[in-house]
């Protein structure tokens, strides 16, 4: 049942969790590298702050010049 450990030192398999922040299909393999870097554009994104709009109060990234909901120039 135990599946082989292919596990190195430069690349680990994808679970569920790291295709996410890789973006790399689950299985397959996600050396340090792209791991390291997936790790930092996901908390980058997820730490996009948002504001809002000053028009329809729509939820609208903090670097956004137009609102997605209303299309009027912030
Ligand atoms: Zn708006």
């Amino acid at each position: 049942m135990a599946r082989e450990s292919v596990l190195t030192q430069r690349s680990i398999v994808a679970d569920d969790t790291l295709a996410v922040l890789t973006g790399q299909p689950k299985g397959s393999f996600v050396s340090y590298t792209e791991l390291t870097r997936g790790l930092h554009s996901y908390i980058k994104s997820k730490q996009l702050r948002l504001k809002a709009c000053v028009h329809c109060q729509s939820q609208i990234p903090g670097y956004a010049t137009f609102c997605d909901g209303c299309g009027k120039p912030q």
